[in-house]
């Protein structure tokens, strides 16, 4: 099941420009949108802004490495599984293993594979760990919609408009009735040793996921945020599946008392054309950051 703001956007919008029509001749003029930001490049812009500019201003690419591609394969082949429930048919891990193999060999993808991480490996993985979802996981789990696409979704902030854009993975249903979303995300470090997803600054991110589709739905979703782990370890001890939730995404957003929320503080940032570097990032390196030759910040 999925849902295109866009077009809900597209039929409020239209309402809204005949009511204009009639009450004032003159086309009144749609703010400017300081920028558009990707749910999924929300924690860069948080940890080195500039890694953050290079990437998604400047456009500059890196090949995508094995652990971003299996990353991917996994939430193709848990979404083809659950996309198949929610809609009410009989899903098939069969279909879901499938999906996962195209992802990972697919010969069209810039990928970087290493001797740490071979395609057959992440395969391996991959299987193991879409089998443990199903298992594990789907059983605990009753999902109201998959994947739920958001094109635009605009904020006005007191700096001005800032669009963000992305993809929510699971909008779930608790025993207790509420709706919230679930996330999910894989990694060598996804899942602690108590089984435990780990949640650590994922709130970033969760919290403009739970906001695009509360628009999208048009209703709030007021369960906590779940982080869904598959740890991608290459021994089955390794390779652990685990959920834990996130009480509160929403105040580091939209701040509290006079103190400004991230969405705040992004707008100001677009706004200045000001995008500190963070020379300590863990990711400030040649391999994750695609400006790393261009910037002078490093060591
Ligand atoms: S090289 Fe380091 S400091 Fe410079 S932009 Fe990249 S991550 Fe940031």
């Amino acid at each position: 099941m999925a849902f295109d703001l866009t077009e809900f956007a597209e039929k409020v919008g239209g309402d809204m420009m005949k009511a204009q029509t009639l009450s004032a001749p003159h086309p009144v003029a749609a703010p400017a949108i300081l920028g558009t930001v990707r749910a999924s490049s929300w924690s860069t812009m948080f940890d080195c802004s500039l890694r953050w500019y290079y990437q998604n201003v400047m456009k500059l690419r890196l090949p995508s490495g094995g652990a971003a591609r299996l990353g991917t394969a996994l939430h193709k082949s848990t979404a083809v599984y659950d996309t198949a429930s929610v809609a009410g048919a009989v899903p098939s891990i069969e279909h879901a293993c499938d999906a996962l193999v195209d992802v990972i060999h697919d010969p069209g993808a810039d990928v970087q594979w290493d001797d740490d991480l071979r395609p057959l490996d992440a395969e391996a993985i991959g299987l193991a760990l879409t089998r443990r979802y199903v298992a594990e996981i789907v059983p605990t789990h009753e999902y109201r919609a998959v994947e739920v696409q958001c094109t635009a979704l605009d904020i006005t902030t007191d700096s001005g408009v800032i669009r963000l854009t992305g993809t929510t993975d699971r909008v779930r249903l608790t025993d207790d009735g509420q709706e919230g979303i679930a996330d999910i995300k894989s990694g060598s470090k996804a899942v602690d040793t108590n089984g435990r997803a780990v949640t650590k600054g994922r709130h970033l991110q969760t919290g403009i996921y739970k906001l695009m589709a509360e628009n999208a739905l048009q209703r709030p979703l007021d369960a906590p945020d779940e982080i869904i782990g598959l740890q991608t370890g290459k021994t089955e001890r390794g390779q652990r599946v685990g959920v834990a939730e996130i009480a509160d995404s929403r105040t580091p957003l939209v701040g509290f008392d006079e103190v400004p929320g991230l969405i705040e503080l992004a707008a100001r940032m677009l706004k200045a054309g000001s995008f500190p570097p963070n020379p300590q990032s863990y990711l400030c390196s040649p391999k994750y950051c695609p400006g790393f030759h261009k910037c002078r910040f490093h060591d």
